[in-house]
């Protein structure tokens, strides 16, 4: 049965040794094995023509290589792809491949469905199905690679789902992700959005990653972010912040938010001075996103004039801010949209109330 199989592309480099050991094989074809896996990113082990017949059919005895099959793609005016992709026992997820100068990003999802009830998003729709193991991110990545032939430089976790729920297979990812002996991406290329589990956020830094973190804020205070994300009624924003505090103090880095602009809501000139407020003297950035807006979620768009006052205004006080380019509208691409679209589109609010 498959499933007492070994899932071999979530064994990072240390654990594929240990596995060629308990074999009887020697450890050099571990590193044969381990670019076979994550850098020529084959599926079959027959096609691992270096190792023994031998070697190949006991592997094919013990392990499987899980894959994430496309199962339809769409492509926007601006280039931007955006993938459904079958997991090995039927369930979808969403990853989507954007075009820049500097190189191919891609965002991946980190769970099948989300918990966090965002009530403007369209992933938390149906609530959490579970969480995805380190091989189908990899895979999502690896599929986009071996079908359209792009190498990809950046990874960002903002698919669907919450990274920092399904902590220890993400963090696994990326430091697979980012091993020499695979796709060797720089973790300086990865970010990290999460809607801001502060416990969680704290132990992501203390992991000692070079990775980028953006945080997932929406709301100057409390009482307007619980209205938008039910994660708020567990940690306030001076938590959060505090967090990030302690991110740009460890990492000498720079912190991103995240805030999404929906109309009447969050994008008054009073919310743009208590924002100003809030992240006074703390190294960070905030990227401004026109609201996606989602047939039976919260809220539209913010106007564009609103949406440049509020910037201007954090500009004149000397705060870092851009508004997010807006790549694959045409082709649904707020996360959650296309698989929803796929499952015949069920909007109830599907929230868990743990
Ligand atoms: N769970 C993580 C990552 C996934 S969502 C997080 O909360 O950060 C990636 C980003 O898109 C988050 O900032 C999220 O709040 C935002 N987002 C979700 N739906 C959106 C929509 N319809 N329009 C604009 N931004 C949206």
């Amino acid at each position: 049965m498959a499933e007492d199989k070994i899932d071999i592309k979530s064994l990072d480099y240390t654990q594929l040794q240990e596995l060629l050991e308990s074999m009887g094989e020697k450890k050099f074809r571990s590193k044969q094995l381990y670019e076979w896996i994550h850098k020529r990113l084959v599926l079959e082990f027959d096609e691992m023509t270096n190792l023994s017949k031998d070697m190949r059919k006991k592997l094919a005895g013990t392990c499987t290589i899980e894959g994430a099959r496309i199962i339809k793609k769409q492509v926007s005016s601006d280039g931007t792809a955006k993938f459904l992709m079958r997991l090995s026992d039927g369930n979808t997820v969403e990853s989507v491949l954007m075009k820049y100068k500097h190189g191919n990003s891609v965002c991946i999802s980190t769970q099948v469905g989300c918990r966090m009830g965002c009530r403007f998003c369209a992933s938390t729709v149906g609530g959490l199905i579970r969480s995805l193991k380190t091989s189908e991110m990899l895979d999502q990545i690896y599929e986009i690679q071996r079908t359209t032939g792009e190498r990809v430089s950046n990874v960002i976790l903002m698919g669907i789902g919450e990274p920092l729920d399904n902590y220890d297979n993400v963090v696994k990812f990326i430091r697979m992700l980012s091993d020499e002996n695979g796709l060797n991406i720089s973790q300086r290329n990865i970010t990290l959005s999460t809607c801001g589990l502060v416990d969680r956020l704290k132990k992501l830094v203390d992991e000692k990653l070079t990775i980028t973190i953006a945080i997932s804020l929406h709301a100057p205070n409390d009482e307007l972010r619980r209205e938008m994300m039910p994660i708020a009624n567990r940690y306030s924003i001076n938590e959060i912040i505090d967090a990030c505090r302690y991110y740009v103090d460890k990492t000498g880095r720079r912190i991103t938010f995240e805030y999404s602009m929906v109309e009447g809501k969050n994008d008054s000139r009073e919310c743009a001075m208590q924002l100003i407020e809030l992240v006074r003297g703390l190294n960070c950035h905030i990227n401004l996103i026109p609201l996606n807006p989602v047939e039976g979620r919260m809220g539209q768009r913010s106007k564009g004039a609103d949406i440049q006052a509020f910037k201007l205004l954090l500009e004149k006080n000397h705060i870092n801010v851009t508004i997010r380019r807006e790549m694959g509208r045409d082709i649904d691409a707020a996360c959650g949209q296309l698989r929803n679209k796929e499952k015949g589109g069920n909007y109830d609010e599907g929230i868990r109330k743990d």
